[in-house]
């Protein structure tokens, strides 16, 4: 155990935050306390701030990672009073204040005065998470990798494929869900297939390409309404995504998935490429912070249900923030984690100046509405009552996702991406490699292994896992 960085940082006694999470709500709490008479620790699991909104254009091979996922310890090199430790926080210990992280065999422990938990949400399969083998979601750079390569290699095993029935089963992609998400990327999929792979086989026609667009409910887009929810879907359909609604996925393996309809009838779809985009689970930290607090649940999808100053009970100074947090009317959106991480850094510089908790006014949050595009130069909008699709509405999405994207460079090569990819037939991030298929399913053997090596060692007494990694025969990989 390692404690000398958070021993250093507090010798200083000054007033500690810690911030678990590099996303929206990490990254943007972080940069409110700038000025603050504070030091800040950000502590994430992943090494760079992912803006994933657009990860459907790292799957795509419109964008590459380095556009939508900058290194954090870079965007926060001039904040001089934070400093970022890599690491996958396991423990949170609010009688004691401290913050226990994990980076390979290594654990480190933080203190902190005031603690801000932004560690979001991950795909949830409802139970079915055995579903995830063959049905990757996109929350992560490594799913959007792994994406690309799928639906990049599928194409490639068509061209290659010696009867009709395997053709056909390796040109049918399928998109489980209908939200923002499976709306984007079923349309890029399409885009892809019909526009930058065109041309480009000599046995296949991408153009014979099936994407399938699966909805469990009733419609597409649901949260944004019936009227901009029947407009993507007739552009969509234009486009020749098939688009199946009331349909449940059911079950999923390697060459197709099940689907159960309306009626309870059930079917299959042959299909090598699935894609998940059907639910959320929040991060599990919610559960264990929740269970430690003085009271505090969690609901169904796991999302802490935070006080109104976004703390839990008994510890005004533990703050649940973004995807993380339960709050009625704030989705799960960029805005809720931004607008909640600004929010609890303001309430812990408001109590350096004396505030105490009960004096907090209740978080409130500004709806400024929700977009999702559904081609090039077509999306759909909604800010307040005001509902538009189209141009316009691609230029608003436009600008917006710029505007968010952090980093100027960021921002020009992402232009420069957009203008090959949306003016041109091209796409520049074709890149795919069989790694990014295989890897995940490895590191989860890995994964598995450790934890059942862990087990064992208890079982028979023995002393807590050593520094050494695994060897290779014990991963039993290849
Ligand atoms: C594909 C996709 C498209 C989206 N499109 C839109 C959109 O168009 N508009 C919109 O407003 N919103 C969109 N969203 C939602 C938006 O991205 C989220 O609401 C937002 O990212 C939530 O921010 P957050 O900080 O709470 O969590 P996240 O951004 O998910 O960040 C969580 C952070 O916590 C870290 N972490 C997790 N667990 C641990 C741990 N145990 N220890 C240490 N670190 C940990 C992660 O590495 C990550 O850095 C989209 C989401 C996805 C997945």
């Amino acid at each position: 155990m390692s404690t000398e960085s958070a021993e250093k940082r507090s010798a200083g006694k000054r007033h500690h935050v810690v911030v678990i999470g590099s996303g929206f709500g990490g990254l943007f709490g972080t940069r409110h306390l700038r000025r603050a008479d504070v030091d800040v620790t950000l502590i994430s699991k992943t090494s760079t701030h992912l803006f994933q909104p657009l990860l459907y254009q790292v799957a795509t091979g419109i964008l590459s990672t380095g556009e939508i996922a900058p290194a954090t310890r870079l965007v926060l090199r001039k904040q001089k009073n934070a400093q970022v430790l890599l690491g996958d926080v396991i423990d949170v210990d609010l009688a004691n204040k401290k913050v226990t992280s994990r980076l390979l065999n290594r654990d480190t422990e933080t203190t902190y005065d005031s603690l801000i938990v932004a560690t979001g949400a991950q795909q949830s399969y409802f139970g079915n998470d055995h579903f995830a083998t063959y049905a990757p979601g996109m929350k992560t750079i490594d799913d959007a990798l792994e994406l690309r390569a799928r639906i990049l290699g599928s194409f490639e095993q068509a061209e290659l494929a010696t009867t009709q029935e395997e053709r056909d089963r390796l040109m049918t992609f399928i998109v489980v869900g209908a939200g923002p998400t499976g709306v984007e990327l079923a349309g890029q999929i399409a885009e892809l297939a019909d526009r930058t792979l065109d041309g480009t086989f000599r046995t296949i026609d991408p153009r014979d390409a099936r994407v399938i667009l699966l909805e469990g409910a009733g419609s597409v887009l649901g949260p944004m309404g019936p009227k901009l929810g029947a407009k993507a879907a007739k552009r969509l359909e234009k486009m020749g995504v098939e688009i199946q609604l009331n349909a449940m996925v059911t079950d999923v393996d390697a060459h197709g998935v099940i689907v159960k309809d309306a009626d309870g009838s059930t079917r299959r779809i042959e299909a090598v490429c699935k894609v998940w985009s059907a639910g959320v689970q929040a991060s599990p930290l919610g559960k264990m912070i929740a269970e430690r607090s003085d009271g505090t649940e969690v609901d169904r999808a796991g999302r802490v249900i935070v006080e109104p100053d976004l703390t839990v009970k008994g510890h005004p100074n533990v703050f649940v923030v973004g995807d993380l947090m339960s709050v009625p009317g704030v989705p799960g959106q960029a805005q809720g984690a931004i607008q909640g991480s600004t929010y609890a850094a303001k309430a812990i510089k408001a109590g350096l100046h004396g505030q105490a908790p009960e004096e907090r006014k209740p978080f409130k949050y500004f709806n400024k509405g929700s977009m999702a595009t559904i081609s090039r130069f077509d999306a759909v909008c909604q800010i307040g009552k005001l509902e538009f699709s189209g141009f316009l509405a691609w230029l608003a999405w436009l600008a917006l996702h710029l505007y968010y994207l952090v980093g100027y460079r960021s921002r020009i090569v992402t232009v420069i991406g957009w203008f090959v990819s949306f003016l041109g037939r091209n796409r520049g991030q074709m890149a795919a490699t069989e790694q990014w298929i295989f890897a995940r399913l490895a590191i989860e053997e890995v994964n598995a292994d450790q934890a059942e090596a862990r087990e064992l060692a208890a079982d028979v007494g023995a002393p807590p896992a050593s520094a050494e990694p695994l060897t290779a025969q014990q991963r039993k990989i290849g």
